[in-house]
């Protein structure tokens, strides 16, 4: 449906319309073309639309009723003194996420007749921001729904967060005795802390901590699956996995754990096969290996009850429903039937009683609730207006202007003129590509000035408008030439976006990964630009220049040409998993401002919470700097200016404003 990415064999003739500039109203777009564009009516049910006005709506209630718009929300939010970038948190959605989970498992257990229940935690890993951690575990209390820790920190927020007895907390991670006695005591607080073994020295330490403290604790143990998972995290199973116990490993933890008295608590077995599964089998192979461990286990007198079948349920970023990347082909409740069924099958050929099953869910229940907001602070690459011819210009010119000439002769509201001058377009297109070396040539050898070079090059740009103006018009399947085809990324624009990926959206950078990104507003205008994003980082790895195409990649967004004085918002959708917790300081760029979102009773909404984003003199002191001392070194150097009679006294008291200003500020850049 786009074009965007050069190496496409052939234009649409959608593509073809939006590289033209002015074709939005001969094109008769309407808001639902942008819905379809951007792939909401895909990826973003059924959360995500757009109003008949080209704004995105969020229904945070799902199916349930009750929208918002998000560009008034937004921009009720900058009212609010809340700048951009922000960062919405709608918890409805969160809690949505967590009933259609458990909707799921509760209606694949009805359909397959299973005798036990679904019980499922969170990993704190996903997002352990505290008014996230604390609406899950809020919202659900009524299934019991628990969380898994990886490491003593999210350990402690695991055991102070859930002090619901029925709820389970599951401890992985590498773990030390001090983990696993705190683990163990926490029993007696009434928690339900299950140390899951994954390496096969933890036994000895579990062994050790339980006789030291006459307690033992519930136990575990994870499975290193034979199973391959694909794509990114593919290297999460196998035998060279970093967690889970092998088989032999697996067995002899359990003569060890019986050895010791310890077996009757071995209740869970855990497997976990990567985040993002994008494929269904993957997932049944490694149900029906672990389905018989487990099986096993109970054979070898552990009293079990539990299998946790880890994380990975996907994500469908692109809305392609394909064993891609940035998809999966499967939906929540495909996935529900998969894990009951499958266990089920395994229980009943081995006769043994079926387990509860627990999920470790993560990026399924928590990508879809943040959505991240940003302004575009401006834009290049855009061809100016053909410059006035001067006296005695050089040759060089003269030939631009002449190709320029050529394409200008034919009519660009004339299709069929442009058809019939194909030829002379591409000729031209050539020409004026050879023209711009020879301009850059003759500037290098001195032969051209600065002002001619920047004229060329305003030329040349004129002319690709030109012809991209009048490939638009062409109807659709006529071939156009091959060199022809990379025209519109030519022309493409860069968009400066105010944010860091490296804080905000740092898997778009560190692992390829694709999210939805498109214009909050104006989708029912048809976007004539093509672009990537720039962001503010001092990097240039600091962009967003690849987008979700229904499975494949493209590295080129249509966007629409920014109105002077009027912002240009974007959103960044699903990416409430992991962001947070992996950008970084880069360029010292800090958290953005986030606020938690409800729908209120009565229409309209409620902002729960405000998290404000890092101050300049917060990421400051995260690098050992004082920012006092900064601002006192500054103090006494505009002191000594004053009296050298450098620097006036007012403009001393401007720049300490200035710099005090900033000290309190976030980090990315004000409106004011
Ligand atoms: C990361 C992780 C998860 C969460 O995976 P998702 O793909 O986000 O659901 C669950 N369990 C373990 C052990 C993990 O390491």
């Amino acid at each position: 449906m786009v074009l965007a990415d050069p190496t496409r064999a052939t234009l649409t003739a959608t593509d073809r319309q939006q590289a033209g500039q002015s074709s939005a109203a001969a094109t008769g777009w309407s808001a639902a073309d942008g819905a379809a564009l951007y792939g909401l009516d895909r990826w973003g049910d059924p959360y995500f639309s757009v109003s008949e006005s080209g704004h995105v709506m969020v229904q945070p209630r799902g199916d349930r009723g009750g929208s918002l718009d998000l560009v008034e929300l937004v921009d009720e939010l900058q009212g609010r003194n809340l700048g951009l970038p922000l960062l919405i948190r709608f918890d409805d959605i969160l809690e949505d996420r967590l009933e259609r989970l458990h909707g799921a498992f509760e209606r694949a257990i009805a359909q397959y007749g299973y005798a036990g229940r679904y019980q499922g935690v969170f990993p704190v890993k996903c997002n352990q921001q505290r008014h996230v951690v604390e609406q899950l575990v809020e919202s659900g209390r009524r299934w019991h729904f628990g969380l898994e820790a990886g490491s003593k920190a999210e350990l402690l927020i695991a055991l102070s967060l859930v002090d619901d007895p029925q709820a389970l907390l599951i401890c992985n991670g590498y773990k030390d005795q001090r983990y696993i006695e705190t683990a163990i005591l926490a029993r007696r607080l009434g928690r339900q802390p299950v140390v899951v073994i994954e390496q096969s020295d933890e036994v000895e330490r579990i062994i050790a901590a339980s006789h030291a403290l006459g307690a033992a604790p519930l136990i575990g143990i994870r499975a290193k699956l034979a199973t391959r998972s694909t794509g990114r995290w593919g290297s999460s199973v196998g035998e060279k996995a970093k967690f889970g116990l092998s088989v032999p490993d697996l067995l002899a933890t359990v003569e060890a754990l019986r050895e010791a008295g310890l077996l009757g608590e071995l209740r869970l077995l855990h497997f976990h096969i990567g985040s993002q599964i994008n494929d269904i089998a993957v997932l049944k192979d490694a149900l029906q290996e672990a389905g018989q461990i487990y099986a096993e286990l109970t054979r070898l007198g552990a009293p079990m009850g539990y299998l946790d079948v880890g994380g990975g349920l996907g994500i469908d970023y692109d809305g392609s429903r394909t064993a891609t990347a940035a998809s999966k082909n499967y939906s929540l409740q495909n996935y529900a039937n998969d894990v009951v069924a499958t266990v089920r099958e395994c229980c009943d050929g081995a006769d043994v009683a079926v387990p509860t099953l627990v999920s470790e869910s993560g990026r399924a229940l928590a990508s879809h609730f943040s959505v991240l907001v940003f302004d575009v602070l401006g834009s290049g690459g855009l061809p100016g207006a053909v410059p006035a011819a001067v006296s005695d210009e050089a040759l060089i010119l003269r030939n631009l202007r002449e190709t320029h000439a050529v394409i200008s002769a034919i009519p660009a509201d004339d299709a069929e003129a442009i058809g019939a001058g194909l030829e002379r377009l591409q000729e031209a297109w050539n020409d004026a590509l050879k023209f711009k070396d020879d301009a850059l040539a003759a500037f290098r050898l001195g032969y051209l000035g600065l002002p001619e070079r920047g004229l060329a090059e305003q030329l040349t740009w004129a002319c690709c408008q030109g012809i991209a103006e009048r490939l638009a018009r062409l109807p659709a399947g006529l071939a156009i030439p091959q060199e022809l085809q990379a025209l519109p990324a030519a022309l493409a624009a860069t968009y400066y976006a105010n944010l860091s990926v490296f804080r905000s959206a740092p898997d778009t950078w560190a692992i390829d990964q694709l999210f939805p990104v498109l214009p909050l507003q104006r989708l029912d205008e048809a976007p004539s630009r093509l672009g990537s994003f720039a962001d503010l980082t001092c990097d240039s790895d600091g962009k967003l220049a690849r987008f979700i195409d229904r499975g494949q990649v493209k590295t080129l967004l249509e966007l629409h040409p920014l109105r002077a004085g009027e912002p240009y918002w974007i959103g960044l959708f699903l990416a409430g998993a992991y962001q947070e917790v992996m950008g970084n300081l880069h360029n010292l760029f800090g958290s953005t401002n986030a606020v938690h979102i409800r729908l209120a009773p009565g229409g309209g909404y409620r902002v729960d919470h405000v998290v404000r984003g890092d101050t300049n003199a917060e990421v400051l002191q995260a690098m050992e700097h004082d920012p006092q001392l900064l601002l006192e070194r500054l103090r006494m150097a505009s002191e000594t200016a004053i009296a050298q009679g450098q620097l006036a006294i007012g403009d001393a008291r401007r720049l300490m404003d200035h710099l005090e200003t900033s000290l309190r500020q976030t980090t990315y850049l004000q409106a004011c």
